[in-house]
């Protein structure tokens, strides 16, 4: 309301109101409700703590983008079975607890919190350490055992860490995946031990794993932020070693502002012309763990992504190209996917009308079911390279893709973004329908986002390392006059702050 010579005016807020969810604090992280808003064209969580105070973040920088994207949401499908009860109410009953709405597409297990790099990004907060723990053949059996039993015959499970590739039994691990039916294993790894053990490079061939590769850019750089180290020719070496050996790789880049975001499109031609690269994944950093210091309302989004790269490669993408994954909350996830053909690249959403099949909100008649799960598949948690070529086997396309592909030497590459979910932005919403989970040794199987920010991580570590984890808080701007160094990097805030008192007015740092 203001006041003008006498009269008083209402005023419109200065921002649209689009749902009220449940969030967590991000120093205590006690369960708060938060509200999602857009303001100047962007969607902006903001939430209050009753001990310290209130916050924002930006959850997505183009808000036409965000809402245009909600559509593609599939109905969840039930896993075979649930690992915990309903006691508290999400995010603290996980999991999967019988209140979630998907199953999981794809399972990781971190065997290790060993690092042969301590990079100043990193969520598993992991490196050379005096503490941390290994798992034995016997845990991770029963993790693979326990992922089973709840997917029947689960699609993809990817070994982390740490680094997976120092720890020993890593090649047996890869073998006990495969011997139980599980249709895709990956290992997550930063390629340094592929770079410099050909013969490990060899035993990674053999037994048929796939690389999730890290690979932020090319500039010296962006490999000192986020690595703290120049890994480039190791980065090259390793690829050049998957080549030889048809070890098939994609791309996974970090991406913080300020730091890479103007090589996105580079990476993408690199990985076009790569003979092992299959397809890039895009992670805005993930401000969980250990990271610099970051603004909230500065971060990087999906949408920030998808614009980098229209723009860094306008001859072959635009933001439309892009498609939500409707397995997940669809703003979780983008894919495109490209026909490769010499020097052009050609998306796949131009030749087929994915929004006429994956727009679950409109309820038409969907024209053809095959065509539909072959999309499904496509853009889905758990695609793997070669998914496509269910649609290019549908019959009944109506676009005559197999004929069109004749010619093309190399079928097609995938670009993901994917931005995970953070203790400033983290929303039950989202969280409630991910279909990406983190197998615990306890074989509980937790979403990736609240296993990395509302304290899952901290509590697993500690119990199996025997030394007590700090609760971590993010690296935040706002936060800075509470933060202290964990003996990993991370950040965590003393106990005494941590439980402030509203009263008191000390532990308010939100903005
Ligand atoms: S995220 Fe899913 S598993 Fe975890 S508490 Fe919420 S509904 Fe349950
Ligand atoms: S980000 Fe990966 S490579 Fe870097 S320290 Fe963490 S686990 Fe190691
Ligand atoms: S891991 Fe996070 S970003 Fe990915 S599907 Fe789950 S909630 Fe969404």
């Amino acid at each position: 309301m203001s006041t003008t010579e006498g009269e008083t005016v209402r005023v419109d807020r200065d921002e649209v109101f689009l749902e009220l969810t449940r969030s967590i604090c991000p120093v205590c992280k006690r369960v708060v409700d938060a509200e999602v808003n857009v303001r100047d064209g962007k969607v902006v969580m903001r939430k209050r703590c009753p001990d310290h105070g209130p916050f924002e973040a930006l959850v997505y920088s183009d808000a036409d983008l965000y809402l245009s994207t909600i559509r593609f949401n599939k109905p969840g499908t039930l896993p075979l079975e649930f690992q915990t009860e309903v006691r508290d109410g999400c995010p603290l009953d996980c999991g999967l607890c019988p209140e979630h709405k998907q199953h999981a597409c794809l399972g990781v297990i971190e065997v290790n919190t060993a690092c042969n790099l301590d990079c100043p990004i990193c969520f598993a907060d992991s490196g050379h350490q005096p503490d941390g723990y290994s798992l034995t053949r016997e845990h991770v059996a029963a993790m693979l055992d326990a992922f089973v039993a709840a997917e029947g015959e689960p699609e993809v499970v990817q070994f982390s860490g740490g680094e997976p590739t120092i720890h020993p039994d890593i090649i047996e691990f890869v073998e006990m995946a495969y011997a139980r039916g599980i249709t895709h294993v990956m290992l997550n790894t930063n390629g340094i031990r592929l770079a410099r053990d050909r013969r490990f490079a060899q035993e990674v061939a053999r037994v048929g794993a796939h690389l999730y590769f890290q690979f932020d850019g090319f500039d010296e750089s962006t490999h000192r932020a986020i690595r703290g180290r120049d890994l480039r020719a190791d980065k090259l070496r390793a690829l050049d070693h998957c080549a030889e050996l048809g070890i098939g790789a994609m791309l996974v880049a970090a991406v913080e502002r300020g730091v890479n975001e103007h090589e996105l499109g580079a990476i993408v031609r690199f990985g076009v012309e790569h003979p092992a690269v299959m397809g890039v994944v895009f992670q805005p950093v993930t401000h969980a763990g250990r990271h610099v210091e970051f603004d909230p309302m500065q971060r990087l989004t999906n949408a920030d992504v998808m614009h980098a790269l229209a723009a860094q490669l306008p001859d072959w993408l635009a933001v439309s190209d892009f498609v939500p994954v409707p397995c997940c909350f669809p703003t979780c996830r983008s894919m495109c996917y490209g026909l490769v053909d010499g020097s052009s690249f050609i998306p796949i959403a131009r030749l087929v009308d994915v929004e006429e099949y994956l727009d679950y909100a409109a309820n038409r008649v969907v024209p053809d079911l095959e065509i539909r799960h072959a999309l499904e598949k496509m853009f889905s948690a758990s695609a793997t390279p070669g998914v496509e070529q269910a649609l290019l086997a549908c019959e009944s396309c109506g676009i005559d893709l197999p004929k069109a592909l004749e010619a093309i030497e190399r079928h097609a590459f995938m670009i993901v973004a994917q931005d995970f979910q953070d203790p400033y932005t983290l929303n039950v919403r989202q969280l409630m329908k991910c279909c990406v989970e983190q197998i615990t040794p306890d074989g509980r199987l937790i979403p990736f986002c609240a296993y990395n920010s509302v304290g899952y991580r901290e509590q697993v570590r500690a119990a199996m390392s025997g030394v007590e984890v700090p609760t971590l808080v993010p690296n935040a701007t706002p936060l800075q006059p509470l933060l202290e160094l964990t003996r990993y990097g991370s950040k965590t805030v003393p106990v005494a702050d941590r439980s402030a008192r509203s009263s008191a007015g000390k532990g308010k740092v939100g903005r």
